[in-house]
């Protein structure tokens, strides 16, 4: 039996499809990457913008008609789209067997065994007071030297553009012991850096009785032996605690990089998203940060085009992308949500501003990136080597702490004739910058 998983959105749905993968091969199920030789389709969705929710439809006009020539083939869709939807969505694409919701992940074998059964299909959407899949282990990629954690699921946030806290419920974080559990079984199989992974991070444990706090789990798993590196994401910029902030000058794990969506740099845009911070109290923090961390790589989600956004609160944004001098930034036109407040809102920005001004707030930070990336040139960085490099044979590609991308061809004369291998970390000498990565050269050997 074979499985072929697409996965649109997030790393959260990233990690999801892993945990499927997981639940699957339980069951003798092998990941495919042809749709078209699978008994099982899953499509893991995303609805926190508008696109990846058409890309759904247009999957499913594809995969459906697959039924005609193998009747058995079993298609699900999951993640935020089918938590939206419910039976609705099944309504509309005749032919999809299996929706199941964001808490609903590890009753999907059940679902699929049913659907095989009686031909009947299914929908499973409620809500649960813990959501199921949290204590599902993803399967890490074989030969992979990262791997995502889940710590929470959910948000209380109300953003007032956001979709998440309806379709993936109230925040949950999961019990600590058994986070630290997860990331010892992933050091244990040698798994050096880990991405602590929920809607916001920051508050993790705050509404569990007795929980401890997102920094205090920060600093059990810097207690891991064998993990090397420890990212987190995503951060809310409100809940980024002086606790949280001393944790980067404390523990020498914890990667200087980190993504903190600002979102808008107007305070008035900021206040009708709901945001709960202004631009000045968001620098503050950037300043905070940067006292204990001065080189942290920044990385942040720009929404332009937000109702009501004039010309002089978009150029506040990019004011703020100058402030701030992000790596890296995620930047998306305004798209309604259904069923959020902001989609009440009626004063819309016409479609040809949302683009002009994402062309310009793109081509700003095309710049910032660059001039970052150029600084590097000459530095010596620590690089976890992740792999062989798509340029070719000897050539490896690996990630600063910063989370940079570093190429580098295999040392020819290295002093100990050393096989590179992912999972090893090597000082490299920055030579060159490209748009989005760097080159470099293995100056010290000092391979884990
Ligand atoms: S913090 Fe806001 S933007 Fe982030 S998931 Fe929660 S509601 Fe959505």
């Amino acid at each position: 039996m074979k499985i072929y998983i697409e996965t649109y959105g997030c790393q959260m749905n990233v990690c999801d499809s892993g945990k499927i993968v997981h639940l699957f091969a339980n069951q003798g199920y092998q990941p495919t990457s042809d749709s078209r030789s699978a008994d099982l389709i899953v499509i893991n969705t995303c609805s926190v913008r508008e696109k990846p929710e058409l890309k759904l439809f247009s999957a499913l006009g594809r995969y459906i008609p697959l039924k005609r020539q193998r009747p058995e083939l079993v298609i699900a869709v999951g993640g935020c789209v089918a938590q939206q939807w419910g039976e609705k969505l099944q309504q509309r694409c005749p032919g999809l067997d299996i929706v199941f919701g964001t808490h609903q992940l590890d009753h999907l074998p059940r679902l699929v065994a049913e659907v095989r059964q009686s031909h009947k299909a299914l929908s499973a959407t409620d809500f649960l007071d813990c959501p199921g899949g949290l204590e599902v282990m993803a399967r890490p990629v074989p030969d992979a030297v990262s791997a995502m954690v889940t710590i929470m699921q959910g948000c209380d946030n109300f953003c007032s553009y956001c979709i998440v806290p309806h379709v993936r419920g109230r925040e949950y974080s999961r019990p600590s012991e058994a986070i630290i559990e997860e990331v010892r079984m992933l050091a244990a199989s040698g798994i050096k850096e880990v991405m602590l992974l929920g809607q916001n991070v920051n508050s993790y444990g705050l509404k569990a009785s007795g929980e401890i706090s997102f920094a205090k789990l920060l600093n059990l798993v810097h207690e891991v032996e064998g993990i090397e590196r420890i990212r987190f994401t995503t951060s809310h910029p409100k809940d980024m605690s002086d606790e949280l902030i001393a944790a980067f000058a404390t523990l020498p794990k914890l990667c200087p990089s980190l993504h903190l969506p600002m979102q808008a740099g107007s305070d008035v845009v900021l206040k009708r998203m709901g945001r709960g911070y202004t631009a000045a109290s968001y620098l503050e923090k950037v300043e905070k940060l940067r006292r204990v961390v001065p080189d942290i790589a920044l990385t942040t989600d720009i929404i332009v085009g937000f109702p009501g956004e004039s010309e002089a609160d978009f150029q506040q944004t990019l004011s703020m992308l100058e402030k701030v001098g992000y790596d890296q930034i995620y930047s998306f036109k305004y798209s309604i949500r259904p069923g959020t407040r902001a989609a009440d809102y009626d004063d819309i920005v016409a479609d040809e501003d949302k683009r002009d001004r994402l062309a310009r707030c793109q081509a700003l930070q095309d710049e910032i990136s660059q001039a970052v990336l150029l600084a590097q040139v000459g530095k010596v960085v620590e690089v976890l080597v992740t792999g062989s490099s798509k340029r070719g044979e000897g050539e490896w590609s690996g990630r600063t702490p910063e989370s940079r991308i570093v190429n580098f061809p295999a040392p020819v004369s290295a002093p100990a004739a050393v096989e590179i291998a992912a999972g090893d970390i090597y000082q490299v000498k920055i030579v060159k910058a490209f748009k989005h990565s760097l080159r470099g050269e293995v100056v010290v050997d000092a391979g884990s």
